[in-house]
């Protein structure tokens, strides 16, 4: 049973309507253990599916470009004025499509094409947009990485140092995808300074933590702040930009009419929940689990001669390196998501291994501790992890099977929020 109802689609188009179902069931049944992901509550359920979704608004609250705002306007001033409360940021700007326009909104606001972009390297955590080759962000500004050191699996800040002052990037990346611990913003902030440069935080993956209070803030340190909305922050499929008032209006022109036409109202309303939800007592202590699950995962993942990314977590994010289990990460995240254990295979820093095929697999916490696992319920998450990665190198597919049932049989006791199985 969907909340909320999906009547109308199940009348009017039962093919759509049943992959949708057996998604709700799939997400019910499963272990979701991608990083990135999460289950939104059903009050954003609610406002990304509403009547929202029929109106144009370019431009900005009071400088629209097509009439009838009278709604829309207060929304995103709702949202704009809740997410600069919630971070304690001088501007918010809550239109961006998703991470990667709100990213390229950043390059908009603040480089000409051909200028310098420091970033995370993609294989070592960073992300598609910090300048990576593929990514039109690496092919129209000429980009500079940063790795982390091989010993400790942290970024080097050293090495962020010198290349900083030897290259002179207009714009540094701090943040990334597969960061297992904490990011030293004041750090990143001096170096920035002292080269000149613009500095962007991307805290997609910790944006709420940062909210609950479990990761330290970007704000105060940062120029401009990026962050999706769906991943720890539980919110729709969306972004923002935070910024200093002194780059405001810089921001605002980048995303409109510098890259986007109309904003996804819908989304912004979404967003806008997401935000109130995110400020009320009881999220601090969601995201304070989010992170006590991941450490307890990982020490019972270490326990078992996991090799871990930096050797553990600070956050909700554990990088496992595969190399000393003599399995690869495709064949392992096959493996566990035919045993009912979503999550993705990565590569991890140095991976002598191709990108598609890669040495590791990430996890995160977000999602199965919206679900309400908590701690005790870690080592045994570990505990069927391995089994299922050591009957992969044994080409044992009953264990899948079993720990698909186990899997089926402890998540029955976890509510999901949207979805429930017919009583
Ligand atoms: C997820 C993510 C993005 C991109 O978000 P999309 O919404 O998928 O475009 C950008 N930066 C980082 C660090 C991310 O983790």
């Amino acid at each position: 049973m969907h909340v909320p109802s999906v009547s109308h689609l199940s009348a009017e188009d039962p093919e759509i309507a049943g992959l949708v179902e057996a998604e709700a069931r799939r997400q019910y049944e499963k272990l979701r253990l991608i990083a990135s992901e999460n289950y939104v509550s059903p009050a954003v359920l609610e406002a990304t599916g509403s009547v929202l979704t029929n109106k144009y608004s370019e431009g900005y609250a009071g400088k629209r470009y097509y009439e009838g705002q009278q709604n829309v306007d207060p929304i995103e001033l709702l949202a704009i004025r809740r997410a600069k409360e919630l971070f304690g940021a001088e501007h918010a700007n809550v239109q961006p499509y998703s991470g990667s326009p709100a990213n390229l909104a950043v390059y908009m606001a603040f480089l000409e094409p051909g200028d310098p972009v420091m970033g995370l390297s993609l294989p070592m955590g960073g992300h598609l947009t910090h300048g990576w080759s593929v990514s039109a962000t690496g092919k129209w500004f000429r980009p500079v990485r940063y790795e982390v050191r091989a010993d400790t699996g942290r970024v080097d800040m050293d090495q962020v140092r010198d290349l900083a002052l030897k290259e002179r990037p207009k714009l540094i990346w701090c943040g990334g995808t597969a960061i297992p611990r904490t990011i030293d913003f004041p750090a990143f902030a001096e170096i920035a300074r002292e080269a000149g440069a613009v500095l962007a935080a991307d805290v997609a993956h910790i944006a709420g933590l940062i909210a609950g209070g479990a990761h330290p803030s970007p704000i105060g340190h940062a120029d401009v702040v990026t962050t999706t909305t769906h991943k720890t922050l539980r919110g729709p499929r969306g972004a923002m930009i935070l910024s200093t008032a002194e780059h405001a209006k810089a921001v605002d022109k980048a995303v409109f009419p510098g890259l986007q036409g109309g904003p996804h109202d819908h989304t912004t309303a979404a967003i806008a929940v997401a935000l109130k939800e995110a400020a009320q007592p009881d999220f601090p202590a969601y995201a304070r689990q989010i992170v006590a699950n991941a450490q307890v995962l990982a020490a019972a993942l270490a326990d078992r001669g996991y090799d871990l990314v930096s050797g553990g977590t600070d956050n909700h994010l554990i990088l496992i390196d595969l190399t000393n289990k003599g399995v690869a990460g495709k064949p392992a995240a096959q493996a566990l998501d035919r045993a009912g254990i979503e999550l993705n295979y990565n590569a991890v820093p140095f991976d002598p291994r191709k990108p598609f095929d890669p040495s590791g697999l990430r996890i995160g916490t977000a999602a199965i501790t919206t679900r309400g696992l908590g701690a005790e319920q870690m080592p045994l998450v570990a505990a069927w992890i391995d089994e299922v990665v050591q009957g992969v190198s044994k080409q044992d597919e009953t264990v899948a099977e079993r720990v698909a049932g186990q899997v089926r049989e402890l998540l029955a006791s976890y509510p999901m929020p949207g979805w429930a199985p017919a009583p």
